[in-house]
């Protein structure tokens, strides 16, 4: 989906933890390259390039993905991109997310230890998937961190929003020439609604919320929700409503 002039939404669906998840990484490109944001869970990597190339844009023009936290279903596709480009795209994270996706520290959300309820309550065959992948998930090298405020000077600047709290590292990405923030798991977005993160996948949902007060700064005229999709009503009014519930 085309959400503004260079900045598509795409939309992967993927088995995850016993369901079906829709889940929706961001290209921004132009005639010359693209960067991704977020790439899909392990497994997913055909599809995405497939959902790329309807864009019409090939693996040779990719630049770099950035990875707006450490969960599984981000970065999922990472080793594939950097393996089927022989490491030409870089990757950039936030600092405080980079020792989980190096593979220096177990993904907080998804370790097997912490997992171990959850595989239970699944069908076996599901559950013995899952816990392969829980053992032994996606990792990559972070070429570049990322922090707070920092302008990318990609396509009329990528601004870099530190809104930790669903991740320790978690980032948002603002894009100034559109106006469309990328939230990454920050927000969900339900019917056409901005909400709140979702709570069971939220660390630490204090800090989540105060992160969102960072948001109102910027003049934003839709937000893309990893999960859930664009939500272009009254953007500002919503947040600050969710921050005020
Ligand atoms: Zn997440």
């Amino acid at each position: 989906m085309r959400v503004s002039n260079g900045v598509e939404m795409l939309e992967l669906e993927a088995e995850a933890f016993g369901g079906k998840i829709v889940i929706h990484p961001t290209l921004l490109w132009d005639d010359q390259e693209a960067i991704l944001i977020d790439t899909g869970m392990p497994g997913q990597f055909e599809a995405l390039v497939s959902a790329m190339n309807r864009v019409g844009i090939s693996l040779d023009q990719l630049k770099a993905v950035i990875l707006t936290h450490q969960d599984l279903d981000h970065i999922g596709n990472v080793p594939d991109i950097i393996k089927a480009t022989e490491g030409r795209v870089k990757v950039f994270a936030h600092e405080c997310d980079k020792p989980y996706i190096e593979g220096d520290l177990p993904l907080i959300k998804t370790n097997p230890k912490r997992m171990e309820k959850i595989l239970e309550s699944l069908p076996e065959d599901q559950s013995r998937i899952m816990l392969k992948l829980c053992e032994n998930p996606p990792k990559a090298n972070i070429d570049a961190l990322l922090s707070n405020v920092q302008e990318l000077p990609y396509f009329g600047g990528i601004k870099v929003l530190f809104t930790p709290g669903h991740t320790p590292g978690h980032i948002s990405l603002y894009l100034k020439k559109s106006r469309v923030l990328i939230a990454g798991d920050a927000m969900i977005c339900m019917d056409g609604n901005l909400r709140g993160p979702v709570e069971q996948t939220t660390l630490d949902m204090d800090t989540a919320i105060s992160s969102l007060e960072t948001l109102l700064a910027y003049d934003i005229d839709s937000v893309i929700c990893y999960h859930g999709g664009v939500c272009n009503r009254k953007v500002h009014d919503q947040i600050e409503s969710i921050i005020k519930n």
